[in-house]
């Protein structure tokens, strides 16, 4: 069966997964224990996702995807590791690494992932592609010269999702995502996923998770599933229309540059299938005020923070993120609305 069709079904008698809020369970009756190990929407939401990641085994859920960014770091790494990071890698997981994760002693070096990680280090970090620069690594040569170095490769394909890119099929030892995005894709759910190649990466991941208590809950794991069932069709959908805002974004006279992988990124291209994701950016030409002015203009399009839901969002990115970024760049996530709909409040607000 395709990915599609069986992200639409629901194996047994009920056609829609129940939601499960027990904390607790009768120990004679079944094989639960406690919320915080186990329970049942929580691990029907892992099952499917992890099928869809190609892994061996079902995800880990956690309650935001920072919460599964940091208990993949603090269940894998001993004190004194040293992780490789892209410098344009998603400002919450830099600002994590470099403040939290710093202080507990990990040993960070940031690099450029579309070129070779830097030696001596236990963990490549890379993600497909980032947020919001979109830039792509080669990821099967990032494995290769990872595993060959006993290094592991985490990636981050929160941007991708599984429909356009599974990083455990090209050799990656962990995937992770902010499945409040794409995943869930209705802007009501925070959550975070990891999906692992190796079965005790997995068990290790899971034992933290047990023990710290980063874990997900069946309301927002339920909500998850619900998205998952529209998740190729909403990918599908965003792709285009992002690749078509893309390409007119490219030829407009107040654009500097567009950033989007689909314009002619050969790694890209040989990566994501299906189509380049539904994020982008672009400078706009005229400094930080027509940045600003653009923001401020647009009508259908949001001007808020976030990406993956089905309504269109749109915001500088320098007020957060300071120099990592310029201060024209304009982050564009694109929702499922019409596509000249969304091409005209944009053509409004540049003009
Ligand atoms: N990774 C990427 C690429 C993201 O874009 C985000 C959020 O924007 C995160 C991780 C963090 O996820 P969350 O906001 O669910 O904690």
């Amino acid at each position: 069966m395709k990915r599609e069709t069986r992200l639409v079904h629901t194996p047994g008698h009920e056609l829609v997964p129940p939601l499960s809020r027990a904390t607790t369970y009768d120990r004679a009756e079944g094989p639960y224990l406690y919320q915080r190990n186990a329970s049942p929407t929580v691990e029907e939401a892992e099952r499917l996702l992890g099928e869809l990641e190609g892994g061996p085994g079902p995800a880990l859920l956690f309650p935001s995807g920072m919460g599964a960014v940091t208990s993949v770091l603090l269940a894998l790494l001993a004190p004194g590791a040293r992780v490789a990071f892209p410098h344009d890698a998603y400002y919450g997981v830099a600002v994590l690494l470099q403040t939290e994760l710093a202080r507990w002693g990990l040993e960070l070096v940031s690099f450029d992932q579309t070129g070779p990680a830097p030696d001596g280090v236990d963990v490549v970090w890379l993600e497909t592609p980032s947020n919001p620069l979109l830039s792509f690594p080669d990821l099967d040569a990032h494995v290769e010269a990872a595993h060959a170095a006993g290094a592991r490769v985490v990636v981050d394909s929160t941007a991708a999702t599984p429909v356009l890119l599974r990083p455990l099929e090209h050799g990656a030892d962990v995937v992770v995502h902010s499945a409040t995005k794409y995943l869930s894709g209705h802007s009501d759910t925070l959550l975070g996923a990891a999906a692992c190649a190796a079965d005790r990466d997995r068990e290790r991941i899971y034992e933290f998770r047990t023990r710290s208590g980063i874990v997900a809950a069946p309301d927002p794991a339920w909500l998850l599933l619900r998205g998952l069932r529209t998740l190729a069709v909403r990918v599908a959908r965003q792709s285009a229309s992002a690749l078509e805002l893309a390409r007119r974004l490219d030829a407009h006279p107040a654009v500097e540059r567009v950033f989007y992988p689909g314009l002619g990124d050969a790694t890209a291209a040989r990566y994501l299938d299906g189509g380049f994701g539904g994020l982008l950016s672009f400078l706009a030409a005229g400094g930080a005020d027509a940045a600003a002015r653009v923001e401020q203009r647009v009508r259908t399009i949001r001007n808020a923070t976030s990406l993956g839901g089905v309504e269109t969002l749109l915001e500088t990115r320098h007020r957060y993120e300071g120099d990592r970024v310029p201060e024209t760049l304009v982050r564009l996530a694109v929702g499922l609305e019409d596509v000249d709909d969304l091409w005209d409040d944009l053509a409004q607000a540049l003009a």
